[in-house]
């Protein structure tokens, strides 16, 4: 994700930075070409604070704004726009954001738009729910579209390929330090078919984007990736849950569930996300029916353990 100042207009500022998408790990780009102001950045954080709380409680806009106020500097409180109008924005976040929790996986329920694919098209998106009929909750994310090109895609008949497969998801297994390492040796052994699909894998999971600083430029740096190893390994889970459990993806459910559970990234945002992804393949496919191969599907599954 990239970030730019909000004086980039008012100031000419074109300081940015990346992060990824759970917005850890910032790089600086480009540094401010104003000085900061100590007083803003403190109403600001206070501000935004309001506002995630206001997505992810029930506190109505006077608690959250007396409480957001209380722990303000005393200094700073002048600066804080008029209660009117924030507790307003705080309420328009309510009504126009993502819905409240849930508290944990057995209260989740996922209705209306949520199972859509959203704006313009509300394709069906959410395939299948087992909601809290067993131990794990299951539920299933792909377009009616993709999974017919998943069909007709012939990668799932390669034997190799899908053993291919079955070992990048061993690197979660693998000791964090171990993983650079084993992606490397994996590198000598991709199947070609596997070449986009390993592309997107180093990007999202292991060492970011590639980006080029400009088009002249044979300096190359990396985007943060979104999803870092510390993030989905689960060597150390594993081993610790070893004793208590004959399943071994017991560390991964575990793992994406407190993953869930957390406000961010919440359900919701996590749908948000795979939509997203949709329109990224949107432009893959568009790309195929002007002559350019066709880059791999993916679809989506989120498996959770319910606490
Ligand atoms: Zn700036």
């Amino acid at each position: 994700m990239r970030w730019h100042c909000v004086k980039r207009s008012l100031l000419n500022c074109s300081a940015s930075l990346t992060t990824d998408l759970l917005k850890n790990n910032p790089l600086l780009i480009k540094n401010h070409s104003h000085s900061a102001d100590l007083n803003e950045i403190s109403v600001t954080k206070c501000l935004a604070e309001m506002k995630n709380k206001a997505t992810i409680t029930e506190k109505n806009p006077s608690t959250l704004f007396a409480e957001g106020i209380f722990q303000l500097n005393i200094n700073y409180k002048s600066r804080m726009p008029p209660e009117q109008l924030v507790k307003r924005t705080l309420q328009n976040k309510k009504k126009s954001n993502h819905p409240i929790g849930p508290a944990d996986l057995s209260q989740l329920n996922i209705s209306d738009e949520w199972i859509t694919t959203g704006e313009p098209n509300h394709e069906r998106f959410l395939l299948h729910d087992n909601n809290n009929e067993s131990n794990e909750r299951i539920i299933i994310f792909a377009t009616d579209e993709r999974l017919r090109y998943l069909a007709e895609a012939d990668e799932w008949e390669n034997e190799f390929f899908s053993t291919f497969c079955r070992m990048l998801g061993g690197l979660a297994f693998l000791p964090i330090n171990d993983v650079p390492r084993e992606l490397i040796y994996l590198k000598t052994i991709i199947p070609q078919e596997a070449n986009e699909l390993m592309e997107y894998f180093d990007s999202t999971y292991i060492e970011g984007k590639i980006i080029k600083n400009n088009a002249r430029s044979n300096v190359i740096r990396r985007t943060p990736a979104a999803f870092p190893p510390s993030v989905w390994n689960v060597h150390e889970v594993t081993l610790n849950d070893g004793q208590r459990t004959n399943n071994q993806t017991e560390g991964w459910n575990h793992r994406s569930s407190k993953l869930v559970n957390r406000s961010h990234p919440s359900i919701w945002l996590l749908i948000e996300k795979m939509r997203l992804e949709l329109g990224v393949d949107e432009v893959k496919i568009g790309q195929r029916d002007i002559g350019q191969p066709l880059a791999k599907k993916k679809k989506c599954i989120l498996v959770c353990k319910k606490n």
